[in-house]
């Protein structure tokens, strides 16, 4: 019973893990929808994509480049999905603009807003900052693949306070340069290896070890809270090294784009 118990609870953990790829920011599915009694291990991790234009490759540009204007007023529109989750996702975003002097100015079916995001069934995404601006605007800039009616307003939060946060310039915390995590690499080859994500070895190497420079980025202390962290597993790393499901603003999370947005 312990092992059905722990292996339940790796399932979860495992479920709620954001992995994102710097090409464009992926998120999957929420372990509540996706988890299934029958799952295979692993099998529900969510995946985050960094989106990055056509001709930019992955580390060719960075968050200083990226960033916004600061007081820039950013429109939003919501193309799809119900009144209750466009309401949601406008409840969660505003989140940044607490901290952050940013106007996010949401309409719906405008595709002359900076900001498109679509509801497909196409996991959860967002290209970064003011990469938004070099994409057709036919086509869109965030994407949230599993929000509906059932969907509980932690994952709510987590998700789209996350994929803003792209949207206002930020990377993966688990990329952050100062970044330490004690990986065990061959566990982590393996298990992205894997369904549903299927990622070379190479993916790996960008994804989830790859770091940014001191240079590249605009950063504050690492910080395991951040709403930009993937959720880590213990059974990936080497020791007793985790990171829990973080589906809130951490302090410096709130402080840190305080100081890239001032008010
Ligand atoms: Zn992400």
């Amino acid at each position: 019973m312990k092992n059905f118990r722990t292996t339940l609870l790796l399932m979860a953990f495992v479920a709620m893990l954001a992995a994102c790829k710097k090409d464009k920011e992926t998120e999957q599915p929420t372990p509540e929808i996706q988890t299934t009694a029958n799952a295979p291990e692993f099998a529900d991790i969510h995946i985050c994509t960094e989106l990055y234009p056509e001709g930019v490759t992955p580390r060719g540009a960075t968050i200083k480049t990226k960033q916004w204007a600061n007081g820039t007023k950013i429109k939003v529109s919501l193309n799809g999905g119900t009144t209750f989750v466009r309401n949601k996702v406008i409840q969660f975003a505003s989140e940044w603009e607490k901290y952050a002097n940013i106007d996010f100015q949401f309409v719906t079916n405008d595709n002359t807003a900076a900001i498109r995001v679509t509801f497909a069934n196409d996991g959860s995404w967002s290209y970064i900052g003011k990469d938004a601006l070099s994409i057709a605007s036919s086509q869109a800039t965030m994407n949230f693949g599993w929000f509906n009616s059932s969907t509980s307003d932690a994952e709510f939060s987590r998700t789209t306070i996350h994929e803003f946060g792209h949207a206002l310039g930020m990377i993966h915390e688990h990329q952050h340069p100062l970044v330490a995590i004690p990986w065990d690499k061959p566990k982590v080859y393996a298990y992205y290896a894997g369904a549903p994500n299927y990622w070379s070895k190479a993916s790996v190497d960008n994804n989830i070890f790859a770091k940014y420079s001191t240079g590249q980025t605009n950063y504050s202390a690492y910080d395991k809270f951040s709403i930009m962290h993937y959720s880590v597993p213990e059974s990936l790393t080497i020791g007793t090294y985790s990171v829990g499901n973080n589906t809130v603003l951490s302090s410096t999370d709130k402080t840190f784009i305080a100081s890239v947005y001032p008010k």
